[in-house]
């Protein structure tokens, strides 16, 4: 099989905060389609510093970074819901419409059109007039989803959405995530610093270094089937027990050097 088209690429890119803080090490990452490429780290070690390089959002202090989707066709999600108050689900789900620049206004009942599929995709149809106020945290955070959907991006790039959230109802968003991922073949990155959370999720795992992050470990996560009897299973649990092991290495300094390390499948028997 040809290998899926190279969606972003980071070549020896680092970031240099103001006042000298060195957030993130020269890193060099690609991305393909349809991948699930999941950034695990400590707090601090520059996942978010990372994602919004690759948004865009910020630029790099050295190396480059290529993205051959353009930003009307990516989607960030960030760590909190961020919707306005003041506003209803449908309002706020539409907002990206009512901005996105390019060729032409939608007109008002293409950006309704949207705004009602991008609703039903995470199963929000009947909350479409209620304010944010009204909604538990989960719905909260699946708006802000219909909100990057709503676009119909090809890019998502999510920063920890789900760590606010209790584990039974990240679980039911891990599993709506994947299903919109799988439908409309998103290429996702996705920032957590939960290593259950990047083993159910991932077809591949970034490990990164405390800061200034580094890559420690880039693995691949194919696996059968992300379903219930997956996160019981003896397999899950090893590879679970392999990212967190990366973890504490990417803790101590002078630890394992990028490129030292292949990036051999969890499951692949060595020699
Ligand atoms: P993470 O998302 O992994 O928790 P961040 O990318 O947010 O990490 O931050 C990496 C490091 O850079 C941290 O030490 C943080 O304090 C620092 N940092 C982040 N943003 C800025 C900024 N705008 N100015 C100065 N330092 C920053
Ligand atoms: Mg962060």
């Amino acid at each position: 099989m040809p290998e899926a088209p190279v969606v972003l690429h980071a070549q020896g890119v680092s970031r240099r905060y103001a006042k000298g803080v060195m957030a993130l090490s020269p890193v060099d990452l690609t991305v393909r389609e349809g991948e699930f490429v999941t950034l695990l780290g400590p707090s601090g070690c520059g996942k978010t510093t990372l994602l919004r390089l690759m948004s865009g959002l910020d630029v790099p202090t050295t190396g480059t970074l290529t993205r051959a989707v353009d930003e009307d066709d990516l989607s960030y999600v960030f760590q909190d819901a961020t919707l306005m108050p003041w506003a209803s689900v449908r309002t706020n789900v539409r907002l990206p419409v009512d901005l996105t620049r390019g060729s032409g206004k939608r007109s008002a009942a293409d950006a309704a059109q949207a705004v009602a599929t991008a609703l039903e995709r995470v199963g929000l149809s009947d909350f479409a007039d209620a304010f944010p106020r009204e909604l538990s945290g989960g719905m909260r955070m699946r708006v802000s989803i219909a909100r990057a959907l709503v676009t119909a991006p090809r890019l998502l790039l999510m920063d920890e959405p789900f760590g606010a959230l209790d584990d039974i109802t990240r679980q039911h968003l891990d599993d709506e995530l994947l299903a919109l991922a799988r439908k409309h073949r998103l290429t996702v990155v996705f920032v957590t610093h939960n290593v259950f959370e990047a083993v159910y999720l991932s077809t591949r795992v970034v490990v990164m270094s405390a800061r200034p992050g580094r890559i420690v470990e880039d693995v691949n996560n194919d696996a059968p089937m992300r379903d219930a009897a997956f996160r019981g299973s003896p397999d899950f649990a090893m590879r679970a027990a392999r990212l967190q092991a990366a973890l504490l290495k990417g803790q101590q300094p002078g630890g394992q050097q990028p490129g030292a390390l292949s990036a051999a499948g969890i499951g692949d028997t060595q020699p």
